[in-house]
């Protein structure tokens, strides 16, 4: 066996070597270590900063098209006329895209476009508000116009802003258009069940709840009551009749007062008649859900007293008027009592200055543009929510007080008449 001669000397360097050797890598491995986990945590710091910027962007960008759904936009945006749709006598309906092509925000189902519309010859614009009457598409916004006739026994004109629409505008036509706005619509997050009940053309914003429940793929209970002639005047009705294949849960009962030769029951409506409450409490379990409604004055009026008598409570009847020929404000029970039973004594003369006209004011009157309207005197209104601006009167003298908040700007010395009610006696320039 060979041996192995090592000096003390030689053994001690050995060991130190080795000692040394080893400590020199542990020392490596240290410093190595160091660097690796130092290059770990600068990757993964550069990492979560990268992560933090995604977020931030995305948050930004939800901010944005929150905001941007939100708010619109200011004042008057231009849309071209994409397309412009005869429905049935009388109505049309047009496609706006806007003209800038930039993103157009979502609306609630419900809600209307305020148009100012340039007629010929007419120095100041006509404002005039139509409901959207689709749901929320990216492209464009679609309203439904019917011509407003003149009312029956009259030699008037039909209306101006309607005609206007249905003669004059045609596809390629430049708009001016003020954002989605009101307060009429539905709730899509709420789950209680909803009744939506229409006659004519306050068919449109019904048509859009439809749709938007479609699109949101609820799963409410919802009721649809439609009311009008015949088919010849049942605005956008092949639409109307699909949602039932589109939305299971929607009961669809059409209602014609004075059906067509060619309408057949059961196949095109289900109902001869008007849409009444009546109807409603031979159908529905209860009276437990929330209603919607729209059509002419006297129908909306009928249908809100008789839910009333049901038991509905008013909370759950949201209704919208549609304009100066429609309906009136249907002022509580208690107001008329309290008109019955006290009118307001002397003082609250109410002058229309142009007209020559006077009235005094009477809480049945819900607004001064209701007071305007019961004794004829003509006031331009449009959405009768103290957004579109329409309604602007100077006051000659006296004070108002306003009922709500108002989208619409009152310039000192002018008033919103369909949302304000006189502080005392009143002379405005009507
Ligand atoms: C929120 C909202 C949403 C609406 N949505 C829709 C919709 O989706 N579709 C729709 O078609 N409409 C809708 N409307 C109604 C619409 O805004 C107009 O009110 C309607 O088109 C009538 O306006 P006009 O300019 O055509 O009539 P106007 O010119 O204002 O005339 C109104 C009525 O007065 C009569 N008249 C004319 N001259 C006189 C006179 N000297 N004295 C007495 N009466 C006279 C006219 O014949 C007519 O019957 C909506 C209204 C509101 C407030």
């Amino acid at each position: 066996m060979p041996s192995f001669n090592l000096s003390s000397s030689g053994f001690v360097f050995l060991i130190g070597y080795l000692l040394l050797g080893g400590f020199v890598v542990q020392l490596a491995l240290v410093v190595f270590n160091s660097f690796r986990s130092a290059a770990h945590a600068r990757a993964a710091s550069s990492l979560a900063l990268e992560r933090l910027a995604l977020d931030v962007r995305t948050a930004r960008l939800r901010f944005d098209s929150v905001e941007q759904e939100r708010s619109g936009w200011n004042g008057i945006r231009k849309f071209t006329v994409a397309k412009k749709i005869a429905e049935c006598a009388d109505t049309f309906s047009f496609h706006l895209t806007p003209h800038d092509r930039r993103p157009i925000p979502a609306f609630k189902p419900g809600q209307y476009l305020t148009f100012q519309l340039t007629l010929p010859g007419q120095a100041k614009p006509l404002v005039r508000c139509y409901s959207i009457s689709d749901c929320a598409r990216s492209t464009h916004y679609r309203v439904t116009i019917k011509r407003c006739p003149p009312p029956p026994k009259t030699e008037h004109p039909p209306g101006r802003g309607s005609s206007f629409f249905c003669d004059n505008i045609k596809e390629g036509d430049i708009l001016d258009v003020k954002a989605p706005a009101g307060h009429f619509f539905l709730e899509l997050e709420k789950e209680k069940a909803a009744v939506l009940i229409s006659g004519g053309v306050g068919i449109t914003p019904m048509i859009a709840m439809a749709h938007a429940l479609i699109e949101a793929r609820s799963t409410r209970e919802v009721w649809f009551f439609f009311g009008s002639r015949g088919s010849e005047d049942h605005m956008l009705r092949a639409e109307t009749l699909a949602l039932t294949q589109k939305y299971p849960k929607l009961n669809l009962h059409i209602c014609y007062s004075r059906p067509g030769k060619d309408d057949v029951i059961d196949r095109d409506f289900q109902h001869e008649g008007r849409v009444t409450v009546e109807l409603m409490k031979s159908l529905l379990p209860s009276q437990n859900y929330n209603f919607y409604l729209c059509g002419p004055g006297a129908f909306m009026e009928t249908i809100t007293d008789d839910l009333r008598t049901w038991g509905v409570p008013d909370a759950a009847v949201h209704f919208e008027a549609f304009g100066p020929a429609s309906v009136k404000k249907t002022a509580k029970p208690e107001a008329k009592a309290a008109f019955t039973a006290a009118p307001f004594a002397g003082g609250q003369l109410i002058s229309f200055a142009k007209s020559g006209q006077t009235t005094s004011w009477s809480p049945a009157h819900a607004t001064l543009l209701d007071a305007a309207e019961a004794c004829g005197v003509r006031i331009e209104a449009g959405c009768r929510a103290g957004n579109c601006g329409a309604c602007l009167v100077a006051i000659k003298s006296g004070e108002v007080e306003y009922l709500n908040d108002h989208g619409a700007e009152a310039e000192a010395g002018s008033c919103l008449a369909c949302i304000c009610k006189p502080k005392g006696a009143l002379t405005i320039d009507a």
